[in-house]
């Protein structure tokens, strides 16, 4: 799925339930659901920090206000609104019409939807809190600071809200670095997975398009390769913990077996679509054209994963990191992917 307010960079979805399989040991530990220790929402941080990004755990005072009855008005202001206010004021406010710019940018429209929204929704809001506090997610944070720390990514300046909204729609995404939310009561997405594969992700998207600039327009052969790049990521950040199929969207091995069967004739019918800059085309909309029905997930994400695999392949000694500054038709170009699958 994708958002609709990223005018930058493509940010991308997915659901599901990630269960960790170990296949090396890795360095350092990470979260798994194994550990049942439970956090509280107090001993959550209200914010963390990966090099120049913050993200604002903004749930967590959500929460915390609606403790009190009535509601600690003067914590949603704060701790909610004034401190990520663009993307309130300039994001929300815009992106879902005039009619609904109250809710977002005045104190008192912030006030009046976290106090209706936890009336309403309260049983799907106690249990989103739940199942993120048992996923020891302040240890999950730490593990994303740290790991990014030791990959020594050039971290663009972003600030990230993980939220409840009263209206969803952006998911994971944006309007600009400093306005990206993660609604976490969006009912297309699996928290659990969100927070812990989503999250680098989606940092590896806005490294990428600190590193290559502006782009007028995207090819889908591009938004592949970028997805591809992001999944990739992902797979290579938890150290071998993953496996690849899940790096893509959490694929199972069935998933990806069907993709393997299929590569040669996905190529093929794919190919002629590389260059269309329209966003409507079969390689980026294989639901909607129904070219591959059968083709579990995003067709293209897996594509794009393999054809970065192939130029890592073909080019020993290159990473992942490498590859977040070169450009997508050089990716392409030098991935040697259609002499290796036709040849
Ligand atoms: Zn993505």
């Amino acid at each position: 799925m994708q958002t609709n307010f990223t005018p930058t960079l493509p940010l991308l979805f997915w659901g599901g339930i990630l269960v960790a399989s170990c296949s090396q040991e890795p360095a350092e530990p990470v979260p798994t659901e194994a550990a049942p220790q439970a956090t509280t929402l107090e001993q959550l941080p209200d914010s963390f920090a990966i090099g120049q990004l913050t993200v604002y755990n903004a749930f967590r005072e959500q929460m915390l206000a609606n403790r009190t009855v009535p509601m600690d008005s003067q914590r949603i202001v704060d701790n909610v609104y004034r401190r990520h206010q663009p993307l309130w004021k300039e994001c929300y406010a815009m992106a879902f019409g005039p009619d609904n710019a109250h809710l977002f940018n005045t104190d008192t429209g912030m006030i009046h939807w976290n106090e209706r929204l936890y009336r309403d929704e309260r049983r799907v809001l106690d249990s989103i809190t739940t199942l993120i506090l048992s996923q020891q997610v302040d240890t999950m944070f730490n593990y994303h600071v740290n790991r990014f720390k030791t990959l020594d990514y050039i971290m663009p300046a972003a600030r990230i809200s993980l939220a409840f909204t009263p209206l969803t729609g952006i998911g994971f995404g944006g309007c600009a670095n400093d306005q990206f939310v993660y609604e976490l009561n969006n009912p297309e997405f699996d928290v659990a997975y969100m927070l812990k594969a989503g999250i680098p992700h989606e940092l590896y998207h806005i490294v990428n398009a600190g590193a290559l600039g502006e782009a007028e327009e995207f090819r889908a052969i591009d938004l592949t390769i970028n997805e591809g790049l992001a999944c990739y990521f992902v797979w290579d950040y938890f150290q071998g913990r993953m496996p690849k199929h899940e790096a893509v969207e959490e694929m199972s091995a069935s998933d990806w077996s069907y993709y393997l069967d299929h590569e040669q004739e996905i190529y093929r019918r794919m190919k002629p679509y590389f260059d269309d800059t329209t966003g409507d085309n079969p390689l980026l909309d294989n639901e909607g054209y129904g070219t591959f029905p059968n083709a579990p997930r995003t067709l293209y994400y897996w594509l794009g994963f393999r054809i970065v695999e192939s130029y890592l392949s073909a080019h020993p000694g290159t990473t992942i990191k490498d590859l977040s500054a070169m450009p997508y038709a050089e990716i392409l170009a030098g991935s040697n992917y259609e002499e290796q699958l036709l040849h």
